[in-house]
């Protein structure tokens, strides 16, 4: 199918109403949240994803704003066709609380002093981050979300919403993450704030009004910059050229190379676009971000509460991120019987990979989406009859509820056999009056965790249309039909 835009699109802004309580203790009034959606939210609430911005990423995450000249940030999955296929699913991506693009963060007016914040605004956490977006949700009615989605401190958000609100995601795909922030993390954050901090416009967050900080929220940037880079990358991209010049200046004023050139154009347009106080709390709320409370429990341990099934992609070339954080993450999920896969992009890349590599990323992600287990496309409210009931019995319930599967289950709800349609015509034939006469004992049965294809392909080999979902102790719990699994099929192409 053909890729496609997303078309023109706005930010929309959700004022949040009550006081938020934070979780140190501080409390925001009148806070705002800007979010941005693609498709259309479905009858049933059930096909909404979240996506989880980046650090300097913002609500504006696909499709054209009118007069702009670049898509959202990542055009390249979401959009008609694409992995987060706007054709089928509700895609809402959201300003984390703290940011800078719309939704309330240091660079807002304090309603308390019609001033920005600056360092008033108090310290937020990703929970806060995901708390901010869970009543997003709630605004625009979800309560369960198809999945969750993100990359790098994207990622981390996606990792707190299954610690959070483990009981709202279906689907979970953190990408190019950590469970927590390494020293490496931290040292390089420390870095880009003390560069914001040591410029003399930044005056102790109170710039609003005049000069920002642009020098060092600009080497912030260009310090960040590289560590999303790799250094093949950087060979293939910029090599030892030359900007503008064929030798050398031999002066410390110009710039010589292009990489120079580069990183310099990216800090300057940086700074037009985020706010420096906006960097520094957020980068201290990625610091502070570890799902293991300092090492007081193991990540198995905290993610035991865990139910969504997992995605975790990692990036060869990543070293700001290395794929070990994803393997960590993955390793102690499967210690909780979680379903996870974890796969690595390959690519040269680096830790910007996620936003680059559209080909992998669709092919990955859009695998995982379309995955459904048996439980997932069941159907839930199942007629049963009886063991020892009558055949004539077993003719009425399967005329009235226009089926022609009927699972037969002891006083326990345990599966004992099944009668169809092609039975009760036997009985009849037969002149067989107890069901025990016609049912077959030899039940095909499937588990609502098996793979849709496992059930269709059991169907297939033993000839019929219909299967009774069990659960451990054997109790009916659903039934999967042939009917059903085409009707997917068509929907999933
Ligand atoms: N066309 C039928 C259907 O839709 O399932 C299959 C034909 S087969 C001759 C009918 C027999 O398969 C019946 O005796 C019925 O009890 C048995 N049957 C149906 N579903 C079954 C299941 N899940 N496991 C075992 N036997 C099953």
């Amino acid at each position: 199918m053909k890729r496609e835009s997303a078309g023109l699109v706005e930010t929309q802004c959700y004022p949040i109403s009550e006081e938020i309580v934070l979780e140190h203790g501080g409390r925001l009034a009148w806070a705002t949240v800007a979010y941005e959606t693609y498709g259309k939210l479905n009858r049933e609430l059930s096909n909404a994803i979240l996506v989880c911005h980046a650090l300097s990423g913002d609500a504006h995450a696909a499709g054209w704003h009118k007069d702009e000249e670049k898509p959202g940030w990542w055009d390249i999955i979401i959009g008609p066709g694409k992995a987060l296929d706007t054709d089928n699913f509700f895609v809402i991506c959201s300003n984390v609380l703290g940011g800078c693009k719309g939704t309330t963060g240091p660079s807002s007016l304090n309603p308390k002093t019609g001033k920005p914040y600056g360092l008033d605004f108090p310290f937020i956490t990703l929970k806060d981050m995901v708390d901010a977006q869970k009543r997003l949700l709630d605004h625009l009615g979800i309560d369960k979300l198809f999945a969750v989605i993100g990359g790098s401190f994207g990622g981390m958000q996606v990792l707190q919403w299954c610690v959070s609100y483990p009981e709202m995601v279906r689907l979970t795909v953190p990408i190019a993450t950590s469970a927590y922030s390494s020293p490496q993390q931290i040292a390089f954050n420390e870095v880009g704030r003390r560069a914001i901090t040591s410029d003399p416009d930044w005056d102790n967050g109170n710039y609003y009004g005049g000069a920002p900080p642009a020098r060092g929220l600009s080497l912030a940037r260009m310090i960040g910059h590289i560590t999303y880079l790799s250094d093949e990358s950087m060979h293939q991209k910029f090599g030892r050229r030359l900007q503008g010049k064929t030798e050398f200046g031999f002066d410390l004023a110009s710039l010589d190379f292009q990489v120079e050139s580069y990183l310099s154009y990216h800090g300057d347009a940086f700074v037009k676009r985020f706010d420096a106080n906006s960097y520094l709390y957020i980068t201290k709320a990625i610091d502070y971000f570890d799902l293991t409370k300092n090492g007081t429990l193991s990540l198995a341990e905290a993610f035991k509460g865990t139910r969504t099934k997992f995605l975790v992609v990692s990036i060869s070339s990543d070293w700001l991120y290395p794929p070990y954080q994803c393997k960590e993450i993955a390793e102690a999920l499967s210690a909780n019987d979680i379903d996870v896969r974890h796969c690595t992009i390959r690519s040269n890349y680096g830790h910007d990979a996620f936003l680059l590599e559209s080909g992998q990323m669709n092919y990955t992600i859009q695998n995982f989406l379309s995955r459904r287990s048996v439980g997932d496309v069941m159907i839930k409210e199942v007629v049963t009859i009886r063991q020892g009931s009558s055949v004539e019995e077993a003719a009425m319930i399967m005329m009235t509820e226009g089926i022609t599967h009927l699972p037969v289950t002891d006083e326990e709800g345990k599966l004992v056999g099944i009668v169809t349609a092609w039975d009760v015509s036997k009985a009849v034939a037969l002149k067989l009056t107890l069901l025990e006469e016609i049912m077959t004992r030899n039940v095909v049965i499937s588990a609502q965790e098996d793979p849709v294809e496992q059930a269709a392909k059991r169907m297939n080999e033993h000839n019929i249309s219909a299967l009774p979902v069990v659960d451990a102790n054997h109790c009916v719990i659903g039934m999967i039909t042939s009917d059903g699994v085409s009707r997917l099929v068509s929907v999933c192409r």
